[in-house]
């Protein structure tokens, strides 16, 4: 329990009242590197004295300290009591005001009227005070599959809601860490970095132009695809259950920013292409209308891939030959009398 009189504590107040499936809050709970136990717990060189308010599993939520509670946390940040705080939104952000009554999300109750606060309200009054915004995974950054052509609620990623050129009253941008759902380290990582930056232990964090961390987003996943030697021979399969490149069924790797076949899914395992599954750019502020039709060849893959197949073909070849030498020991390894491995006496 933490009251607000404890000094030195940063707060990190999770909305995951968004249109979402709550998979980046799942996905947080398998992450290793570090793990989110070790944030909480202190568990790391420098860290600052954490308080999680996170729905998903805050120990407040219990029958002593219940719900009412748990959402008192982020009416003290409203009023100011709580001095620094991270605000993590996971969910896409619906327009409240194309309708005349009703609403499509919200998060507990407004005291004064007794009426449900809309999660776009949360965001106008707790996003200039936070320290720093956090939008977790696709929905958050970008509006991700809810904000789909044809959808009905207008919804969008905190981004566009408060604005590309927003900033927290410390001068940071908002933080995108995208993924359907977020890769679990990329999030516990980010979190980790902007806890050093809160306590003046890393400058300010290095975001890309769709506020990316760079240093996790830096490449794409064709850069770190166990498959893509076979790209470069010109080697594609067009069914699933290969071990070939995948970008003949539908792969975007080359284009899509993610780390995910580097780093894998959970503990350093899985990795979309590099178990087998296509990459549909699930981290790209396209994502998915632009990655669509699923499965097809992408349209620039066309021209690419017939260009590999063309020296990819003649690579294939050429190693063939390469692979062969290499494949057999020298001549010189064999019983005998005489010594054959050019060895020269110096004396
Ligand atoms: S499977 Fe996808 S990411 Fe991997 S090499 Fe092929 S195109 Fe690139
Ligand atoms: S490899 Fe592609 S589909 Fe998989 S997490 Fe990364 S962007 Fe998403």
């Amino acid at each position: 329990m933490t009251t607000t009189t404890d000094e030195g504590v940063v707060h990190l107040l999770w909305i995951n009242a968004g249109l979402s499936c709550d998979g980046d809050s799942v996905s947080l709970t398998a992450a290793t590197q570090p793990s989110i136990e070790e944030i909480v717990l202190g568990a790391l060189p420098g860290l600052p004295k954490l308080a999680v308010h996170w729905p998903l599993i805050d120990f407040e939520c219990g029958p002593e300290q219940g719900a009412d509670t748990f959402i008192e946390w982020f009416h003290k940040a409203d009023r100011g009591e709580l001095g620094q705080f991270v605000l993590v939104v996971e969910g896409s952000i619906p327009n409240e005001s194309i309708k005349s009554a009703g609403y499509w999300c919200g998060f507990g109750n407004n005291p004064e009227t007794g009426q449900p606060m809309t999660t776009s309200e949360w965001l106008d009054r707790l996003a200039r005070k936070a320290l720093v915004v956090v939008a977790a995974g696709t929905c958050a950054t970008y509006g991700g599959i809810h904000a789909m052509a044809g959808n009905p609620t207008g919804a969008m990623g905190v981004l566009d809601y408060l604005g590309w050129d927003f900033t927290t009253r410390a001068g940071i941008p908002v933080v995108c860490v995208p993924g359907c759902p977020v890769q679990p380290d990329n999030m516990s990582e980010t979190l980790l970095y902007l806890l050093y930056q809160a306590t003046g232990q890393a400058p300010m964090i290095p975001l890309d132009d769709a506020h990316r961390p760079m240093w996790l987003f830096g490449q794409t996943v064709h850069e770190g695809c166990d498959r893509a030697g076979y790209y470069e021979q010109g080697d594609f399969t067009h069914e699933y259950g290969s071990p070939k490149c995948l970008v003949k069924i539908g792969c975007w790797g080359p284009v899509v920013k993610c780390n995910v076949p580097k780093r894998g899914w959970m503990n350093g395992l899985g990795g979309c292409p590099n178990v087998g599954g296509i990459c549909i750019g699930c981290t790209m502020p396209g994502f998915p209308d632009k990655f669509m039709p699923f499965m097809d060849e992408p349209p620039g893959a066309k021209i690419s891939t017939a260009a590999s197949s063309v020296y990819g073909g003649a690579i294939r070849k050429l190693r063939s030959v390469t692979a062969k030498t290499v494949d057999q020991e020298p001549k010189w390894r064999r019983r005998g009398t005489e010594l054959l491995t050019g060895y020269l006496p110096r004396w």
